[in-house]
């Protein structure tokens, strides 16, 4: 998969049935399932390929133990589908986890085992493995860095864990084998209309600074928390869809939590869940849920919200991380669709389970909301209702993407040197920064260590004719994923 063949080919044969904005979760899934279905089709991320939330997320592949609560057992149901779907196409990428939930009350052991028991049954024949209730002895011996203070027990469930960004490369490789053109550092700036309706898009080349223009029968536009500045382009004054929630992160060393399950903190002190995760030989704890106004590219973690994270473990663990211990961190944007916004927008609008499909009077399509988990069921509905509202042919071909093996990777054994080489010339890497948080999750297990590895990385992608790996614009970013940032 290389970036200039692509654009080349563009400008010579711009006609596409399908243009897609975006290359996160979203974008992707669409790009594969057009690709599958044998549409002619381009996606354009203007940054790199999961740049936004969709490599910051908490990397679990779950139905949502927190929609139990709410009673949304549809939404559990096809989440749990879907995480056996992907296992079964990206086995390469995911793999089950099993999950802890401490409790210290025989209500809190009667009412967890019985809602997980219902979880794992809502999975049918994708469950992972059964619910077990383990008493105080049991959790105790197992977990001996679980505070066993008031410890009354626990629950042992199942779900699966992914790596996120990693998965994002693999559907771009994937759709792009399938035919799609898929190019990263390509902003779409404007619209181009026939008769009132959308039907081409003028994006830049944004590391030569060229122009282009595509024409596209169906424009969809799966951009996340910036869905409603590419609304806005045509025509303007929408009001807006979405809102963005800013989630944070923190990683810390192993030995905090030294075991291969997930804990589960049920209920945090302003009513949410948290996690304690192993993932790449640390332990990732989280997340917040803090309305923001800005949807910035880079949203950065506050101390505060740090400082939460850390305070909601230590009731739970002997020994709890401080500030100083902390490894890397950062912060994702979740795209939540307002639901009084859809009437005035003037969209045929439709909320479908968790996510959300528009289509607005000039014909533009817009996608988001849901999560990683349910990222193709998504792309199907998306293109189904495409073909249902007549903005696009019925498929030239019914393929689905249920059992599509998605393309693999380099192995993360492999030595820097290769592992280097392989994302400049197969993964489209044109950045050191797409090297170390993307390509490999470096700088999201350890930033200190990305820091570190950043030169020898820089002089790798010039070796392998990337003119300009932007080495210092990466070394000042990775610093904000550092605990010393924050100390100020
Ligand atoms: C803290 C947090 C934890 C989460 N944890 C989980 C989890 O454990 N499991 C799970 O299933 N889900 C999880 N999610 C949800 C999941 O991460 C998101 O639903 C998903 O990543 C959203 O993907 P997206 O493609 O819609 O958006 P994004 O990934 O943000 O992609 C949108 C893309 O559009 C691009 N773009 C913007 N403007 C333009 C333009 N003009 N031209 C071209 N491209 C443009 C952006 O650069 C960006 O790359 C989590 C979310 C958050 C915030």
């Amino acid at each position: 998969m290389q970036r200039q063949p692509q654009l080349q080919q563009l400008s010579t044969n711009p006609n596409f049935d399908v243009a897609i904005i975006g290359g996160g979760a979203t974008g992707l899934g669409v790009a594969v399932e057009a690709a599958l279905k044998g549409y002619r089709v381009v996606l354009l991320e203007a940054q790199d390929f999961a740049k936004g939330t969709s490599s910051r997320s908490t990397k679990l592949l779950h139905g949502g133990v927190r929609y139990l609560t709410q009673g949304n057992i549809s939404l559990i149901y096809q989440a749990l589908h879907e995480r056996g779907v992907l296992l079964g196409n990206a086995p390469h990428l995911a793999h089950p986890l099993s999950f802890i939930v401490p409790t210290y009350s025989w209500w809190d052991t009667t009412l967890y085992t019985l809602g997980l028991k219902i979880y794992d049954a809502l999975a049918g024949a994708s469950s992972l493995g059964p619910t077990h209730h383990l008493n105080s002895k049991q959790i105790q011996s197992r977990y001996t860095h679980l505070r066993a203070r008031g410890l009354k027990g626990g629950v042992q469930y199942w779900d699966a864990q992914f790596d996120d960004a990693r998965l994002a490369i693999s559907l771009a490789r994937t759709a792009h084998s399938l035919g799609a053109y898929v190019v990263n550092y390509c902003p779409v700036q404007s619209f181009n209309h026939q008769d009132g309706c959308v039907k081409g898009l003028n994006f830049q080349d944004a590391l030569t600074q060229s122009n282009c223009t595509i024409n596209a029968t169906c424009v969809i536009n799966a951009t996340g928390v910036w869905v409603d500045d590419i609304r806005n382009m045509s025509p303007p004054n929408h009001s807006s869809l979405v809102t963005a929630s800013q989630g944070v992160h923190v990683v810390v060393d192993r030995s905090f939590w030294p075991y291969d399950a997930a804990l589960l903190i049920p209920k945090t002190s302003d009513g949410r869940v948290l996690f304690i995760v192993p993932w790449m030989g640390q332990v990732i704890l989280g997340t917040t849920d803090t309305l923001q106004s800005q949807h910035l590219l880079e949203p950065q973690p506050t101390l505060e919200d740090i400082q939460f994270i850390l305070q909601q473990v230590v009731p739970y663990l002997n020994k709890a991380p401080a500030l100083q211990d902390i490894k890397s961190l950062w912060a994702g944007l979740r795209p939540l669709v307002q639901a009084n916004s859809h009437p005035k927008s003037g969209a045929t609008s439709q909320i479908s389970r968790e996510h959300f499909i528009g289509i607005d009077s000039s014909k533009l399509v817009t996608i988001t909301g849901g999560k990683w988990t349910t990222y193709r069921v998504m792309a199907e509905d998306v293109l189904d209702r495409c073909t249902h509202e007549g903005l696009l042919p019925k498929p030239p071909q019914h393929k689905s993407t249920k059992d599509l093996h998605l393309i693999e990777g380099p192995s993360s054994e492999a030595p820097t040197v290769n592992r280097v080489r392989y994302a400049v010339h197969n993964e489209m890497a044109q950045s050191v920064e797409d090297v170390l948080a993307r390509r490999s999750r470096v700088l999201f297990f350890n930033a200190g260590l990305a820091i570190e590895l950043a030169p020898q990385v820089a002089q790798i992608m010039a070796e392998e004719g990337i003119a300009n790996p932007r080495l210092e614009e990466f070394v000042a970013m990775a610093q904000k994923y550092t605990a010393g940032y924050l100390a100020g």
